[in-house]
C-alpha cells in the first residue's frame, strides 16, 4: 500500500478572470469538506492573472486548497517581457507550478533543456514542479510511448540533486488524450507511469522514486477517474476541462465514492 497522499489538481488553462476564479474556488472550498482533505490533496493551476486573487481567499479563509501557476520562467529577472518569475511566484506563495505542459511544449516550443532549467527555477524558489511529459499520437503508435516519456523525465531531471527531485511530482499527460476526450486506458497509463517509476529509481534510488507522486492527466472525468486511480503508480491527476465544472471537479476528488 503505498504511503503517497494523491495529488488532484485543476488545471484551468486560459480560462477564468479573476474575478470569476474567486466564485470558482469559493464553490470548490464550500463543496470540499475538511474529511477530502484527509484523503487527497487538491490544487488549482489557475492563470497568472488570478493568482494573487487566488491567494487573498485562500490565506484569508484558511482553505485547504493548494495553488500554483501554470508555467515559470527559467530566469529569476530581467528583460525577459511577458514571463513571470519564480520569486514573483513565491511570493504569492505559490506551492506548485506545472513545468512543460504539452500545450507550452506545442506552442511554445519548449524543449526539455527548457523544462529541466524550469524545474530547477522552481525548486529554487521552494516551488513544487508538476512535470508534465508524454508522448503524441504517432509516437504511441509506433510504440514508443514508454522510451519518449521517459527520456522527458530523464531530460527535465537533468542535474536536479536528489533533495529536490524526491518532491517533484510528475504528470504522465499522452498528448493526444489533452482536450480530447479520449483518455488512455488505464492499463496503458499505469504501464507508462510504472516506468516512470522505474526510470526515477534508475537516476536516483528505489526509495526516492517510491516516495514521487506520478499523476495521470488527458481527459479525466467522474466516470474514469476511479479506475485510472486503482492503478498502483498513479498517485492523482492533472485535470483539465473537468477541473472548470465545480460539481465535476468534486467529484473527481471524491474518486473512491
Ligand atoms: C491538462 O490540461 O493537463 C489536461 C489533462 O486537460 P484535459 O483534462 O482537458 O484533457
Amino acid at each position: 500500500m503505498s504511503t503517497r497522499t494523491p495529488l488532484m489538481a485543476g488545471n484551468w488553462k486560459m480560462n477564468l478572470n479573476h474575478l470569476e476564479a474567486i466564485a470558482h474556488v469559493q464553490k470548490l472550498a464550500f463543496a470540499l469538506a475538511d474529511k477530502d482533505y484527509e484523503t487527497v490533496e487538491v490544487a488549482v493551476l489557475p492563470p497568472f492573472t488570478d493568482l494573487r486573487s487566488v491567494q487573498t481567499l485562500v490565506d484569508g479563509d484558511k482553505l485547504k486548497i493548494k495553488y500554483g501557476a501554470q508555467d515559470i520562467s527559467a530566469h529569476d529577472s530581467g528583460a525577459y517581457t511577458g514571463e513571470i518569475s519564480g520569486p514573483m511566484l513565491s511570493k504569492l506563495k505559490c506551492t506548485y507550478v506545472a513545468v512543460g505542459h504539452s500545450e507550452r511544449r506545442q506552442y511554445h516550443k519548449e524543449t526539455d533543456e527548457v523544462c529541466n532549467a524550469k524545474v530547477k527555477a522552481a525548486f529554487k524558489h521552494g516551488i513544487t514542479p508538476i512535470l508534465c511529459v508524454g508522448e503524441e499520437l504517432e509516437v504511441r503508435e509506433a510504440g514508443n510511448a514508454v522510451a519518449h516519456t521517459l527520456a522527458q523525465v530523464e531530460g527535465g531531471l537533468k542535474d536536479v540533486p536528489a533533495e529536490q527531485a524526491e518532491s517533484i511530482v510528475i504528470a504522465y499527460e499522452p498528448v493526444w488524450a489533452i482536450g480530447t476526450g479520449k483518455v488512455c486506458g488505464a492499463d496503458d497509463a499505469q504501464q507508462v507511469c510504472a516506468a516512470i517509476r522505474g526510470k526515477l529509481a534508475e537516476l536516483y534510488t528505489q526509495e526516492l522514486a517510491d516516495r514521487v507522486r506520478i499523476q495521470y492527466g488527458g481527459s479525466v472525468k467522474s466516470g474514469n477517474v476511479a479506475e485510472i486511480m486503482a492503478k498502483p503508480d498513479i498517485d492523482g491527476a492533472l485535470v483539465g476541462g473537468a477541473s472548470l465544472d465545480t460539481d465535476e471537479f468534486v467529484k473527481i476528488v471524491r474518486f473512491t465514492e
